[in-house]
């Protein structure tokens, strides 16, 4: 039987080992770490539970269709449920916005408080789904390296409407244009991080991110979010999948001859054969590391990474009750902050700052009377900064803004900490610089700058993961794998 084998067990690797034992092909997946998940990883301290990197989960139907693929109910293997409410916003001046899921409401809270209008959000985010329509076949759901991609009809049907998807002006730009309140705005620009980009550079086709929120939902994992990575691979071992814990992969090995093939993949020493190897780890890596002699496609790996993240994860004596499941605390000048990341590469002294309680919902991770929070901020990606001078005079303006707003000293809570920084994610998931989401998106061209799933020099060599295309994320980083699975053939 022809053999596959997958380099990293981050979200997916996983999901591409499923994709290659549901074709009846024998797979085998190295992971350096000891644990599954890469940056969709858990900590525990002191009687809490945290879920370490991403919170939000959204397109859970591309968790879904890997079950569905393989015969299986999903509802045997996780739960989630759709959020009520979405997310608390606090403000510097005071106003305090809850985003509920029922959209007729959070319009009606939004005109309520603000000087916007329900009509504003109503026309906001019906563009939100004219770009979704325009661009989800075309940049998510094919390869945008295939003559064939662009032959489909509704390909071409997209390109006729390419004029709709408002990519020549910036994210910041068009939602001043669309809200005459430029709180709303700010809450609207946020989604440009989503993938680590900047709003007053990125362009207002990432308005589309809203759309997956507020049309498909937000959701939580009955257990947190690593429920999903531990019901992945109950499906993978179940159709024969073998992992391979604390296996560092050193080298891709292949053919040599005029048009190389994959050979299989060398760790510590020694040679593990196979006919496809689907790579998982970082883009940058890959070629800097384990295709050492393969000339790396320079202009796509020198694309400005996107930004990074420090997060301090608080077990919190007590309990507070004007935050939900996510909470975030603007700074008062946005695009100050965003200058000092992009442009300063450092952390503004007013950074935005998300906080997220799963214990809101899942109350086994934290003890009774007490909280999980998990505190982040956007930074840029790691250029050798001092980190430690920037985390400790991040921390103390964090504490105090947060005791601010809430009026109530947050410091005296904190009763245990791990800190998460862009070293740290660099060492403990192999992602260059520390960056969350692969590359920025903060040009207009991005997304043709991500490299493609498929190697053009090497038969049978594959990459998926957020740091190709079609992005970072969780619901793209699935469809990494599923681009591979549409076209996959063994090296022949
Ligand atoms: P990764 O998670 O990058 O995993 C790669 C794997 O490869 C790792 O397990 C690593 O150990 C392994 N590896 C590396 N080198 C080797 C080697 N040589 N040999 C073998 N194995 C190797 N996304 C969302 O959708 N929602 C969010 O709310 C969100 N928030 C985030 C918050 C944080 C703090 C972080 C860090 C990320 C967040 N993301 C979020 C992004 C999301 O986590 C990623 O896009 C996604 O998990 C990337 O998955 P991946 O498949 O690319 O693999």
């Amino acid at each position: 039987m022809p053999k596959a084998i997958i380099i990293g067990a981050g979200i997916a690797g996983i999901a591409s080992a499923i994709r290659m034992a549901i074709k009846g092909h024998e797979v085998d997946v190295f992971e350096a770490s000891s644990k599954p998940g890469g940056k969709l990883a858990e900590i525990t301290m002191n009687g809490f539970r945290f879920d370490a990197g991403p919170s939000l989960f959204t397109m859970p139907q591309y968790v879904d269709e890997l079950f569905k693929l393989a015969g299986k109910d999903p509802k045997n293997y996780f739960d989630y449920i759709k959020l009520k409410e979405v997310c608390r916003y606090f403000y510097e001046d005071g106003l305090r916005l809850t985003a509920s899921s029922d959209l007729d409401k959070f319009a009606m809270e939004i005109a309520k408080k603000t000087a916007s209008t329900t009509n504003e959000v109503e026309r906001y985010l019906k563009k939100s789904k004219t770009i979704y329509e325009v661009t989800h076949r075309v940049f998510l759901e094919r390869s945008l390296h295939k003559l064939k991609s662009y032959l489909h009809w509704d390909t071409l049907k997209s390109i006729f409407r390419f004029g709709q998807i408002d990519a020549f002006r910036t994210q910041a730009s068009a939602n001043k244009s669309f809200f005459k309140d430029e709180r709303v705005a700010q809450l609207f620009n946020r989604y440009a991080t989503y993938n680590g980009s900047d709003p007053y550079q990125a362009p207002a086709t990432l308005n589309v991110i809203p759309h997956f929120e507020y049309h498909y939902g937000a959701f939580l994992p009955k257990n947190g979010m690593y429920g999903i990575i531990k019901a992945l691979i109950k499906l993978a071992e179940e159709l024969g999948v073998k992992f391979h814990y604390n296996q560092k992969v050193e080298e891709i090995l292949y053919s040599d001859e005029h048009k190389p093939k994959i050979r299989g993949i060398k760790v510590n020493e020694k040679i593990y054969k196979s006919d496809a190897v689907i790579s998982n780890l970082d883009i940058w890596f890959t070629y800097k590391r384990l295709l050492k002699n393969i000339p790396p496609p320079k202009k796509l790996l020198n694309q400005e990474r996107s930004s990074s993240a420090l997060i301090f994860y608080w077990g919190m004596d007590g309990n507070y009750s004007d935050l939900g499941l996510h909470n975030i605390f603007f700074t008062e000048d946005y695009q100050k902050e965003f200058n000092a990341i992009w442009k300063d590469k450092t952390i503004s002294n007013d950074p935005t700052v998300y906080i997220n309680i799963s214990a809101k919902h899942v109350r086994g991770d934290a003890p009774s009377d007490s909280e999980n929070w998990f505190v982040m901020i956007n930074v840029p990606a790691n250029n050798g900064q001092n980190w430690d001078l920037l985390i400790k005079e991040a921390k103390a303006n964090i504490v105090e803004k947060i005791s601010r707003i809430l009026n109530r000293n947050i410091e005296k809570d904190i009763i245990c900490e791990q800190i998460l920084d862009p070293r740290s994610i660099e060492s403990r998931t192999g992602s260059y610089q520390g960056s969350l989401y692969g590359n920025s998106s903060n040009n207009q061209f991005a997304a043709f700058l991500r490299h493609s799933n498929f190697s053009s020099k090497i038969a049978g060599l594959y990459f998926c993961g957020g740091s190709v295309h079609p992005g970072g994320g969780i619901p793209l980083a699935l469809l990494s794998a599923k681009i591979i699975d549409q076209d996959f053939k063994f090296n022949t």
